[in-house]
Parts: structure tokens; C-alpha cells; sequence
């Protein structure tokens, strides 16, 4: 199954902590973004992002594969203060391809595709960079960057080369 990961941080050592990520999984990445710094999103007064995107082919299921973030994100020791607040560490999974079908899901606990991830401009335009042609809602990645208010645009900057 192919999965979509959208990972972040704003707190500690950021890149080393999304490093760990992309280590975790780096048998299994079929393509990673650059990381892109990003202002905060929902919840405005705390410290910017970093973000990237990256696609995995991995064998396991959904769930597991959430299983797999969470412990990444407990061993960064991430601590939930309020909803979209400050983490060290947040992996999420946009979308889970199988067999050229798109995952569906309304679980609470995995929401498939991910609920907000088609109006994030910090999900988005890493995403962009790597599988501009994936669908998502019905339209392109390009099309939902397109439909991206200008200003959230403009907020995501690339701060390292994949
Ligand atoms: P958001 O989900 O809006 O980005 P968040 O990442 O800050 O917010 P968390 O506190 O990290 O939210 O996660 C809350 C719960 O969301 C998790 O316990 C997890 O079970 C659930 N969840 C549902 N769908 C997904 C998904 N697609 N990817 C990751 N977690 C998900
Ligand atoms: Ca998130
Ligand atoms: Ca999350």
C-alpha cells in the first residue's frame, strides 16, 4: 500500500526530529520533499513549522502504519496541550493508495483522506513538489495549490533540499 505522510514540527530540534522520520522509513520512501518552513495553522500565536511530505510504500496495514507515527511521535516525546498546538513531532497520513484505489475511511481514530489536508498550504506545496498529478478531493494537488489563498501560499518557503 502506498501512503501519503504529511510529518511536522515546531519545538526542539526540528530537523533532527522530522530526520528521524525519513530514517524510519527510508526502505520504504519512494519520494520525499524538501522541508518547508510554514506558519502555524488553526492556532496562530505559537512557534512556525517545519514540514515536508513523503510517499511510502510499506507493508502493513492502515492502522499500523498509524501505529508506526505514533510511536515516532512518543519517542519525541510529544506532549498534546491543546488541539493544533505547539509538538515536537506530528505524523499524519494524508491519503493510502492500494492497488491504484484510494483508501477511504470515517474512523475517527484514521480519517482517510485526512479531513484538512486538501486546504493545507504546509501539506500541499511539499506534496506539490513531489506528486503534483495525485487527486485528492476529486481535483490535482497543482489544482488545490492553484485554489490556495495567496497570502497561505506565500507563507511556505523552502528551507532545505530534499
Ligand atoms: P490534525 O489531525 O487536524 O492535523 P493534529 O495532528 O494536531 O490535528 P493529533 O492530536 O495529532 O491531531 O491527532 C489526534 C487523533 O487524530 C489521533 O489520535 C489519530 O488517531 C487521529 N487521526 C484520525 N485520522 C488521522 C490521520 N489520517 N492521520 C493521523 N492521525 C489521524
Ligand atoms: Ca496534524
Ligand atoms: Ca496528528
Amino acid at each position: 500500500m502506498r501512503a501519503v505522510l504529511s510529518i511536522g514540527s515546531n519545538m526542539d530540534d526540528r530537523y533532527t526530529l522530522l530526520q528521524g522520520v525519513l530514517e524510519e522509513f527510508k526502505d520504504e520512501t519512494v519520494a520525499v520533499s524538501s522541508i518547508y518552513a510554514t506558519p502555524p495553522w488553526g492556532v496562530e500565536d505559537q512557534d512556525e513549522f517545519l514540514n515536508a511530505i513523503l510517499v511510502v510504500d510499506v507493508d502493513c496495514t492502515p492502522i499500523e502504519l498509524l501505529r508506526r507515527g505514533q510511536k515516532l511521535e512518543n519517542d519525541a516525546d510529544r506532549v498534546r496541550t491543546r488541539k493544533w498546538g505547539p509538538r515536537t513531532l506530528d505524523v499524519d497520513i494524508v491519503q493510502v493508495r492500494d492497488g491504484g484505489h484510494e483508501l477511504l475511511s470515517d474512523d475517527p481514530e484514521l480519517t482517510l483522506p485526512h479531513p484538512w489536508a486538501w486546504q493545507r498550504a504546509f501539506v500541499l506545496i511539499p506534496w506539490l513538489e513531489i506528486e503534483p498529478e495525485a487527486v485528492l478531493h476529486g481535483s490535482t494537488v497543482a489544482a488545490l495549490v492553484e485554489n490556495l489563498d495567496p497570502t497561505d501560499i506565500e507563507g511556505v518557503t523552502k528551507v532545505r533540499e530534499s
